[in-house]
């Protein structure tokens, strides 16, 4: 049988400097475990757009489609503001998520105890934390029509569409209660059906789609109480499912319960390929902060805790990605800091591949 096939994409900014150390974890799992992937790279984002004029060729496009999952870095950077909207580099991440149809985003919110002291709630209401964002993706504000800028009388007006149909938040809903069946059998469904017609037909489909899982214990809050309650009393959470710009914000919201932004990654999933496994993508949540680009100073765990969902949800191998997690648990709580995890007594701080080091020597101290 052919190994598993992974497209890394780096992107642009700090990007190629956090997946040069991934790739080292992916050629350790080669080395040290037998678990060989074939991986291949290519453009995406402004680095596509200058090889290409494009920030996602065709190829790429296609090639994505058939791998068993794709790694991301981030996309973007000041060299880039100014191009039309449609060859942004963001366009190249919204087509990839839309023609591979991912349409369940995965954001976990988990607070490693030696960072608990970083987040910016007391130390008593971030500390083991563990909750799982489930945001819809592929639908919703950010694509519904009519959008747009139009003129209205003697002024212009701008125009976006909240849209959902009853499959695309079935499909959301489901893999959220899937999720929650392997976690603590918890789902909050976030919306604000007080105001918004799709959100009453959101909270409706959540709960028939609930009624097939009667292990699993749902509830409903709009989402405006629900940020409020992330800041409050986040460890009453375990799955939360909601909208895509709901889910935007609330995610970002919980990430910052953890710290820092270098510490998040995510997943993205689609339906299931002929293999069996889901279409996918990972990501580290931050962008490619073009401040401390180049200069070996990114924090490069978000994406290798990117590529640990995708050893955990595309290739079965949940104890490798514990591993891997475990071993980046470990250093942290010997002091490995990169400059964003520094807290206010200082040290020196790692660079990225001094990180990287200390990962894969934890990763050996674990055989
Ligand atoms: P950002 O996430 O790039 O950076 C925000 C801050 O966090 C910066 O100070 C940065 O130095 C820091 N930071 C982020 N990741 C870090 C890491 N791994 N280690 C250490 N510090 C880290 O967000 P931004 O500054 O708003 O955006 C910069 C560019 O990235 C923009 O072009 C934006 O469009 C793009 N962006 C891309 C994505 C993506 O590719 N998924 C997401 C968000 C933003």
């Amino acid at each position: 049988m052919s190994n598993p096939s992974i497209l890394i994409l780096p992107g642009d900014g700090i990007g190629p400097e956090v997946m040069d150390q991934v790739t080292r974890v992916i050629d350790w799992y080669g080395a040290k475990r037998d678990l060989a992937f074939d991986v291949s790279t290519d453009l995406v984002g402004g680095a596509a757009y200058d090889a290409h004029g494009v920030p996602l060729h065709d190829d790429t496009m296609a090639k994505a489609q058939e791998v068993d999952a794709v790694l991301l870095g981030a996309v973007g950077g000041p060299k880039y503001d100014d191009l039309d909207f449609s060859v942004k580099p963001e366009r190249g991440l919204l087509r990839l998520r839309k023609e591979m149809d991912l349409f369940s985003n995965l954001r976990p919110a988990q607070c490693f105890d030696a960072l608990a002291d970083f987040s910016s709630l007391k130390k008593d209401i971030v500390a083991g934390l563990d909750i799982m964002i489930v945001r819809e993706l592929t639908s919703g504000v950010y694509f519904g029509e009519p959008r747009g800028i139009f003129e209205e009388g003697n002024e212009r007006v701008g125009i976006n569409t909240q849209r959902y149909t009853e499959s695309e938040i079935e499909r959301a809903a489901r893999s959220a209660f899937e999720l929650a069946m392997r976690r603590n059998k918890k789902v909050c469904s976030m919306e604000k059906a007080n105001v918004m017609e799709s959100g009453i037909l959101w909270r409706e489909v959540v709960t028939r789609v609930g009624a097939d899982y009667p292990e699993v214990e749902l509830s409903h809050m709009y989402a405006d109480n629900g940020a409020m309650q992330l800041v409050r009393a986040p460890k009453q959470f375990d799955v939360i499912v909601t909208d895509n710009l709901f889910g935007d914000i609330l995610s970002d919201c919980a990430a910052m319960l953890t710290g820092s932004l270098g510490m998040l990654p995510s997943a993205s999933l689609g339906a299931p390929m002929a293999n069996g496994r889901p279409k996918a993508m990972y990501e580290p949540v931050h962008g490619s902060a073009p401040d401390i680009a180049g200069q070996g100073k990114a924090n490069p765990i978000a994406c290798m805790l990117s590529f640990a969902m995708a050893l955990r949800y595309s290739f079965d191998q949940g104890d490798e990605a514990a591993r891997l997690e475990n071993a980046i648990e470990k250093v942290l709580a010997d002091g490995a800091r990169t400059a964003d995890l520094m807290g206010p007594e200082g040290g020196t701080p790692l660079s990225t591949a001094q990180m990287g080091d200390a990962i894969l020597a934890a990763l050996d101290a674990s055989l």
